[in-house]
């Protein structure tokens, strides 16, 4: 089984790298903020809970975003074969990393390999801002986008040295072209 992380800060690629992953290595790719639109766009009460912490780019409550994982590896596992699970915007602060572990454990499951996509800042807003134009999504201003890339160094960040105290983590280079970004990711994958 192949069981991994990609993360990174918002506008570093994880989404348009996942899809590419979860095809070449048959996984279940689950994202948290898609499924936290989904929430949003069937107009539930979680959708309604999670609308504002989105827009004003901050996380969504630790036990919330856990429940919300938890309940997707259940459906989702059950409706076909994978070779593994890719976790693209998850965890994303250190209780959620805590909470993984027995996510997996009772699944019988090991986390094989985090994968951080760096990119420059700068980049990254460029990024964000260019997809704003299309995306539809209410997160994708500078005054927002600022605040997420603010989460992402406060919350996020510690989570990369939770991963390093157990030798899952690697950093790749996030800028280049798609393909060859997708070259070095799997050129680490391979190994697994
Ligand atoms: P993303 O699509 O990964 O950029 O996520 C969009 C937004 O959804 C984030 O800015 C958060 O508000 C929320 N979100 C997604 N994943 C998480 C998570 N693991 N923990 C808390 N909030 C999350």
């Amino acid at each position: 089984m192949l069981n991994i992380i990609i993360c990174g800060a918002p506008g570093s690629g994880k989404g348009t790298q996942s899809a590419l992953i979860k095809d070449k290595y048959n996984l279940l790719h689950l994202s948290t903020g898609d499924l936290l639109r989904a929430e949003i766009a069937a107009k539930s009460e979680l959708g309604r809970i999670a609308e504002g912490y989105i827009a004003n780019g901050q996380l969504v409550p630790d036990e919330m975003i856990i429940n919300i994982l938890d309940k997707a590896i259940e459906e989702k596992e059950a409706a076909a074969q994978y070779n593994g699970l890719i976790l693209d915007g998850f965890p994303r602060t250190v209780a959620q990393a805590e909470a993984l572990e027995g996510l997996m454990q009772k699944r019988n499951k090991d986390l094989s390999v985090l994968l951080d996509l760096t990119v420059e800042e700068d980049e990254l807003i460029d990024r964000l801002i260019k997809r704003g134009q299309t995306s539809g999504r209410s997160d994708d201003n500078l005054e927002t986008i600022k605040k997420r890339l603010d989460v992402y160094h406060e919350k996020t960040e510690p989570v990369n040295d939770f991963y390093k105290k157990q030798n899952k983590y690697v950093s790749v280079e996030g800028t280049g072209t798609i393909e060859e970004i997708f070259g070095r990711i799997c050129e680490v994958l391979n190994k697994y």
